[in-house]
């Protein structure tokens, strides 16, 4: 063997020992089942540059989207090699190995070869795991999402299940209190309490109806609904709950939108239900505003209060059914489940942003080209009284 070569296969040899163990850092790191994916990109990034033959010198970069995950705080200027992040065909980015302060001696051909068919295979193991982690999110996502429309329709089984049976014994206690006041000579103080009593039933009853609409089924009726007229036309419904409150309106109304195909009387609903939720969240006035616009292939209508805002533990919940923070005779819990049933009927989607305090903005945006899904609705019919 000639001696001369000695050294250099060493050196290919080291190389090929850095190459694998930085491999097998990368299976490891993206094997633990419990680390996010920035978890996973930081500890990656942080670890890059000791695979390079400079190790003191590199900086490693990776960037994802927006996001850039670095080794270091500090960004060179110097020679680096880069390999694009290529996520199921789309790039989304690229990892990056940069110097700083080479010598002289090392600035003319600071990479190896096999530096940059390592980075390749880094950018392609980053683009695998990102992969993999978007895709168990979206399982995940769904999974939450089977969950809750499984929950709404247990819940919407036993809802009519017990509306049915206390429906018989609210009745009868209805009628038989009326009978009572019948009655001669009954003293004041009875009738009085009789009185407490048909009030007490007559609120559970108007509880048992909004129940048993909840868990109704409806066919959507769909029709051409321009929803910019459908708001003006909604107006009064709420005008003068608006006033009592001392709340003022405002309407921000696109009237170019074009007409959709939707059930007309449900989306009312989910207006009106949306209009309530925000004046009950003014408790001393304030300002509600409408909005209708169009971005992207979405019809957007948007509801904002200058009101108490949704506390940010609660959120997670303000869709569930029979989830209430108010009091007895205000609310039922079931305004924004029936709401998310419509709009999701609709292949609509609904976001909600809050501000504790200051108030809360719920969207809900319905596809222009799409017509809804023919029928599947629960509690569809469920409307807040406004008065
Ligand atoms: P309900 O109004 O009968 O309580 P909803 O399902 O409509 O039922 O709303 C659930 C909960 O979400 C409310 O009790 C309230 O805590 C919260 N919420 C909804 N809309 C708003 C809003 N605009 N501002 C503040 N809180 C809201």
């Amino acid at each position: 063997m000639n001696v001369s070569e000695l050294p250099l296969e060493e050196s290919a040899l080291r190389e090929r020992v850095k190459e694998l163990s930085c491999l097998y850092s990368i299976a490891q790191v993206s094997g633990s089942p419990s680390a996010t994916l920035d978890d996973i990109l930081q500890e990656i990034v942080t670890m890059l540059p000791t695979a390079w033959r400079y190790p003191g010198s590199a900086v490693a970069r990776i960037v994802l989207d927006q996001q850039i995950f670095s080794s270091s705080a500090h960004h060179p200027a110097g020679p680096s090699q880069t390999s694009p992040l290529v996520v199921r065909g789309v790039e989304r980015g690229n990892v990056q190995i940069l110097y700083a302060q080479l010598s002289p001696a090392h600035r003319d051909e600071p990479f190896l070869e096999e530096e940059q068919r390592l980075l390749n295979e880094v950018a392609r193991q980053l683009s695998l795991i990102v992969d993999r982690k978007e895709t168990t999110a979206e399982q995940q996502r769904l999974q939450t999402k089977l969950q809750h429309a499984d929950r709404l329709v247990t819940i919407g089984q036993l809802a009519a299940g017990v509306a049915h049976e206390l429906n018989e014994p609210l009745n009868s206690i209805l009628g038989f209190a009326q009978l009572a006041t019948k009655v001669p000579d009954v003293p004041q103080q009875v009738l009085a309490d009789i009185a407490r009593i048909e009030a007490a039933a007559l609120h559970g009853r108007k509880i048992i109806r909004q129940l048993l609409t909840f868990a109704r089924q409806k066919p959507l009726q769909d029709s051409r609904v321009n929803i910019t007229q459908l708001v003006r036309e909604s107006a009064d419904t709420w005008l003068a709950r608006c006033e009592s409150s001392g709340v003022q309106v405002e309407y921000v109304l696109d009237d170019d939108v074009p007409p959709i195909v939707a059930d007309e009387s449900q989306i009312r609903q989910v207006i009106t239900n949306l209009v309530l939720n925000a004046v009950q969240a003014m408790l001393t006035g304030g300002t509600l505003r409408i909005e209708t616009s169009v971005k992207e292939s979405y019809l957007h209508i948007s509801i904002q209060d200058t009101g108490t805002g949704i506390r940010p533990e609660i959120l997670p919940r303000i869709f569930d059914p029979f989830f209430t923070t108010k009091d007895v005779n205000q609310g039922t819990g079931l305004g924004l489940s029936v709401v998310h049933g419509i709009i999701t009927a609709h292949q609509g989607q609904i976001s909600v942003e809050s501000t504790p305090e200051k108030g809360a903005r719920v969207t809900v945006s319905l596809p222009i080209s799409h017509p809804p899904e023919p029928v599947r609705t629960r509690g569809a019919t469920h409307d807040k009284t406004l008065c």
